[in-house]
């Protein structure tokens, strides 16, 4: 293989329409079915699709992929992507490659995804200010200090833009002390965290069954932590627990995706030493350096902004 490597990536979370069985009534919205069918067609007179496989033998043996290549990869084992992606990608005869966390029977949600339903719920300003009136006044300086620091990031000029400031500061910043937080402010506002968490995310047993229907399954850490945030150690507790699990999944070299696409310098050599042998950020790219850093475009990104392939 060559380097830079040419491949379109497609990267989706939620695909779902309001009210399904994947929604939920959770209010928390994602591409809805039909623009992803859209796009699969739009994406199909375009490239070629490939499956896990085939960019795992390009990147292991140098095997050329074909002109115009594309894979779908699929972040966060929702259920989504069992109720939704997989007929539809079984129907058309595709496989995508999902990311899953490591996760243990009676597990809760992950702090990300405590967010998303909190935010449906409560809004923006409802949910920053159920967390304020929680915080002690030093977590409160933290939390004003990293509010402005990441307004040079995420100025307040859109609703996605302050939604982004809001999340990366309780997702880095205060991500020990928000979590607890977060578990109160969910079981007062949306429910049971381990009941919803039990329908939320894909089921062993979905995953066999899409495994058996020719879908693939890469890494996404345990916990969802941002890696730059995190010591080595932590780093490389998260990569283990994601080959550990896959174990049982399928054989490897696996993939992996960084959770919110956070990279260090460290993590190529790990994931090595694990049994990764590619990796994907959330950058949007279509040539790529290295196997480690191989970039993606948002799927449902591309619809809101109209782009070709919507
Ligand atoms: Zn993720």
């Amino acid at each position: 293989m060559n380097y830079p490597l040419e491949l379109t990536v497609i990267m989706y979370h939620y695909v779902r329409d309001l009210r399904d069985d994947a929604e939920q009534g959770s209010g928390i919205r994602g591409l809805p079915v039909r623009a992803f069918e859209a796009q699969l067609d739009s994406l199909s007179r375009q490239h070629t699709f490939i499956r896990w496989p085939d960019l795992q033998m390009a990147v292991r043996e140098n095997r050329p992929l074909p002109s115009s290549a594309c894979l779908l990869t699929f972040d966060d084992g929702i259920c989504d992507h069992y109720i939704n992606v997989y007929r539809i990608l079984r129907r058309r005869k595709l496989s995508g490659l999902f990311f899953v966390m490591d996760r243990s029977e009676g597990d809760g949600l992950v702090p990300a995804h405590k967010i998303h339903f909190l935010l449906a719920k409560l809004g923006l300003a409802g949910l920053r200010e159920a967390i304020w009136e929680k915080l002690s006044p030093a977590l409160r300086q933290q939390f004003t200090q990293a509010e402005q620091r990441y307004r040079l990031k995420y100025p307040l000029t859109s609703m996605d833009s302050r939604i982004n400031l809001l999340k990366a500061v309780l997702q880095r910043e205060l991500s020990a002390e928000v979590n607890t937080l977060l578990r109160d402010l969910f079981e007062m506002h949306v429910g049971s965290e381990k009941e919803i968490a039990r329908r939320y995310y894909l089921s062993l047993e979905q995953i066999h069954e899409m495994r058996a229907g020719g879908m693939h399954f890469g890494g996404h850490s345990r916990s969802h932590p941002w890696f730059d945030w995190i010591d080595a150690e932590t780093r490389t507790a998260e990569i283990k627990a994601s080959s550990a699990w896959l174990e049982q999944i399928e054989p490897g070299p696996w993939a992996f995706a960084y959770p919110y696409g956070g990279l260090t310098e460290d993590s190529p050599s790990l994931l090595e030493r694990h049994g990764f042998v590619a990796a994907f950020t959330t950058q949007a790219q279509l040539r790529h350096p290295k196997p480690y850093f191989i970039g993606r475009l948002d799927g449902e990104e591309m619809v809101q902004n109209g782009h070709a392939y919507a």
